[in-house]
Order: C-alpha cells, then structure tokens, then sequence
C-alpha cells in the first residue's frame, strides 16, 4: 500500500444512460481497488436493496439537517428526492491512498468539479439519442410529455460532457467497464503522480552508495 493520496473518481452522465449498471458491473469485478462512495438519499428503498450499501436511506429532515450541518460534499434533487454524496470518508480514504468512486447525477458531479477539482470526471455517454429514449421509455408508464421533458433534460445534460475529463460510450457494459478502468489505470500512471517516488528511490540510491 502507498500512502500516495488516492484519485477521485466520479462517474456521471444523463439520466437512462446506465450509470448504475456500469457502476454495479465495476463493483462486482474481482479485485477492485476503488471504494465506493455510498451516497444519502431520501428516496424509498427498492427491493434488493440494502442500507449502507447502496444507499444510506435518510427521511427528510435527517437530509436537510445533514445540509445544515455541511455534511455533504455536493447533494441535488432529483425527481422529487434528494440525493448527496458524504463527506465524512471521503477525505479520510483518499488520504489512506484508496481511490474514492462517486456514481451521481450531472449537476452533483459539476457541484464537485468545482470543490474537488483535481477528481477525475468521466461522463457516461449514450450511444444515441433514440436508445436513450429507448430506456427511458422502457423504465416505467410516462406519458410522451413526461418521456419529450426528460429527452429534452437530457439533450441539455448531454451538453454538459465539455465540462469533464473523459467520455464513454455505453454501447455495451463491459466495453463501458473496460473503458472506465483503462482511464484510472492511466491516470495513476501520470508522471505528477510517480515523479516523487521515483525521485526519492533516487536520493536513495545515491545515499546508500555514498
Ligand atoms: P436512483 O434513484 O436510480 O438510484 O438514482 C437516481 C440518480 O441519482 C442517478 O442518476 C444517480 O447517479 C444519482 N445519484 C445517486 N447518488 C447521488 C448523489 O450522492 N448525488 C447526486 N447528485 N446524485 C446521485
């Protein structure tokens, strides 16, 4: 283990893009080294879910009072229920040299571009605007106003992808889970992040032979 600080991944991207599901296909993968940020929401918990592990499920006033008391990194609302990342362990684990994995929406993330700038920002990206419609009609019983408003919010956080580092197209899964784990395999490799241990085998070097 280095004790060099760990990276700051976020994961975003539109609304029916599949976030969740390259996130979860990440995480099921052996032998993965990033943590996962569990986020706060006051959304109901769906079957299958668990406490603490997807999500920690707070009431309303538990989130506002956690607003209040600057306990969250960046929070948003999102059909009518507030979603936020904690503060708490982020700061701690990325100390401990582990790389802190955030899956959000694309207002939290550009909220966290902002506080964190050095974070890794990769945007999730659909293949196409009528597979986008494809999922988001598939999801649940909207009407085709419901399911244009939400094209249209998602046209507009499509337009957001200039304010992150890499994109993804979620073609397929596993191509999105290969692709997101090159990213952060290549960032670890950036010479501002070996120059210092390189360095210091150097001085060591030359000690020892002196
Ligand atoms: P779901 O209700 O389907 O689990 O999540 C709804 C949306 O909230 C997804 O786009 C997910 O990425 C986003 N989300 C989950 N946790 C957070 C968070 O902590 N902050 C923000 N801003 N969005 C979140």
């Amino acid at each position: 283990m280095t004790n060099q600080r760990g990276l700051l991944i976020v994961l975003s991207g539109p609304s029916g893009v599949g976030k969740g599901t390259v996130r979860a296909a990440i995480f099921n993968e052996k032998d993965v080294d990033y943590v996962y940020s569990v986020s706060a929401t006051t959304r109901n918990m769906r079957e299958g879910e668990v406490d603490g592990k997807d999500y920690y499920f707070v009431s309303h006033e538990e989130f506002e009072q956690l607003i209040e008391d600057d306990q969250l990194l960046e929070y948003a609302e999102y059909v009518g229920n507030y979603y936020g990342t904690p503060l708490n362990k982020i700061n701690e684990t990325l100390e401990a040299g582990y790389d802190v994995f955030l899956e959000i929406e694309v207002q939290g993330a550009l909220k966290v571009r902002e506080r964190m700038p050095e974070g890794i920002f990769i945007f999730l990206a659909p293949p196409n605007l009528s597979e986008l419609e494809d999922r988001i009609v598939n999801r649940g019983t909207d009407s085709h106003g419901v399911i244009m408003e939400r094209m249209q919010k998602a046209v507009e956080e499509i337009e957001m992808m200039q304010h992150y580092d890499y994109v993804v197209v979620n073609d397929e899964v596993p191509n999105a889970v290969k692709k997101v784990n090159a990213i952060i395999e290549s960032e670890h490799l950036k010479v501002d992040r070996v120059v210092d241990k390189i360095q210091a085998q150097i001085h060591e070097y030359f000690q020892e032979g002196a």
